[in-house]
């Protein structure tokens, strides 16, 4: 990302609560200065910048911001309108003909109710895969938002019971793509990217797969997919191309270190260590893959196997919340079930919902810890509810007792998103009732059967 000094906030104090800087020990007490978007000072005395308006951290922990690196904002507007199915009758039942019927006012409806609710639980970056049509309007919500955000417009070429609006050539497919990068990638002063994002094996032919790899290189940007999430589409797979889901990402040109895979549940030994050879990202997604029955992904061995894993929500029709609290306990939960208690304990989770997903996003130097240097984007939560209390161990707190209710200030590059547990820049019973009225008209218009 380009330094700059556009579209930031003001000089910013946030004073008196436990630092969980995630660089070193936690700062009891301490202070984080932010000027011009940027952190300038982390520590327990620290001097107010010039002009600076202060932050109350007083009985409250100072967190970087989270980064969830697998959402579909598109989806925010069927949660509930999907529940108990597995993964393959869910998108061919319920998620492939909503999508199908989102016209722009419902698809904007959508993305500012889910962008609403992600900073309002301390989210301040993530990676969205959205649907075939209008996804300018997802990049305007983003725009609007004050999130940092890669997104991209789902790549789908083949499939069957796929409904007729989402039938899309490759050739179109790739075209929109990158028209929408070259109107979305580097915008909003930086806070936006493009992520090229096909869908999954079985909605992709080789050919558009083999097209996605050779842009992504040339013009540097990430990759977005899903894979081995269910058994049944690890079977597909196996039957269309003869081989592992993630074997077959890597034989037509899809891993790397810009390459963030959705789920990777079901993945063999040699598929693990293909990941961590190539230095491929997974993105987990622990109450979609309970929630969905899809399974446990293998979290420890790829942590020793060394692959970078953060944490999404996945969209709203599989959660249904897009609470970063919830991914961080239930990723340490069902490790222990894998394993063994510990394999991800408090602390591993809350680095893949901070540092490895700004890793996963390329950004691990712009954000996911407290740090001089990096962009001020940061959550600070309260610890005076009776089920954070008496918890001494703030690390503990925010993953095993915190819930999104608890967030008070939630700030990206120095400007104040949430204050006092109140969206800034949302009239939050506007957002509500937008997306009530444009659930009704979409549930209208896709005639689910
Ligand atoms: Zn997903």
């Amino acid at each position: 990302l380009p330094r700059r000094a556009v579209e930031t906030g003001a000089s910013l104090l946030v004073r008196g609560g436990d630092v969980l800087t995630l660089e070193g020990e936690p700062i009891r007490d301490g202070s984080v200065a932010i000027e011009r978007g940027r952190i300038t000072a982390v520590g327990k005395r620290v001097a107010a910048p010039r002009g600076a308006r202060v932050l109350d951290a007083t009985d409250a922990i100072v967190v970087p911001g989270f980064v969830q690196t697998h959402v579909h904002l598109c989806q925010t507007l069927f949660r509930g309108l999907a529940d108990d199915l597995p993964l393959l009758d869910w998108l061919r039942r319920r998620i492939f003909p909503l999508e199908a019927a989102h016209d722009e006012r419902s698809l904007r409806a959508s993305a500012r109710l889910g962008c609403a609710e992600l900073l309002r639980s301390g989210t301040t970056a993530v990676l969205t895969m959205e649907s075939v049509h209008d996804t300018d309007v997802v990049f305007e919500a983003l725009a609007e938002s004050g999130l940092h955000a890669a997104a991209g417009r789902c790549l789908i070429d083949r499939g069957d019971g796929l409904p007729r609006r989402l039938r899309d050539g490759a050739r179109r497919a790739m075209a929109e793509s990158l028209d929408l990068a070259r109107r979305w990638h580097g915008a909003a002063g930086g806070r936006l990217r493009y992520a090229l994002a096909p869908r999954f094996v079985p909605g992709c032919t080789e050919g558009l797969l083999r097209e996605v790899a050779a842009e992504a290189r040339s013009r540097s940007l990430l990759v977005h997919t899903h894979a081995s999430e269910n058994r049944d589409e690890v079977a597909l797979v196996r039957r269309l191309t003869g081989r592992d889901n993630v074997r077959y990402l890597d034989d037509v040109g899809l891993s790397g270190t810009h390459v963030v895979v959705a789920h990777a549940i079901h993945l063999s030994a040699a598929e693990v260590s293909l990941l961590a050879r190539r230095g491929t990202r997974v993105a987990h997604c622990p109450s979609s893959n309970l929630k969905l029955g899809s399974g446990v992904a293998p979290v420890a061995r790829l942590r020793r196997a060394g692959v970078c894993v953060s944490l999404g929500a996945d969209g709203a029709a599989c959660n249904n919340r897009l609470d970063p609290f919830i991914e961080m306990r239930l990723a340490s939960g069902l490790a222990a079930i894998a394993g063994k208690p510990g394999d991800v304990g408090a602390r591993a989770a809350l680095e893949m919902a901070t540092i490895e997903g700004a890793r996963a996003l390329g950004l691990e130097r712009e954000m996911g810890s407290l740090a001089v240097g990096k962009l001020g984007n940061l959550a600070v939560v309260g610890r005076r509810s009776l089920q954070a209390t008496p918890v001494d161990d703030p690390v503990s707190a925010i993953v095993h007792s915190a819930t999104a209710a608890d967030v008070r200030h939630v700030v990206v590059e120095g400007r104040v998103l949430v204050r006092d547990g109140r969206l800034t820049g949302y009239d939050e019973a506007e957002v509500r009732a937008d997306a009530e009225r444009e659930r009704r008209r979409v549930l209208s218009r896709a005639r689910l059967r």
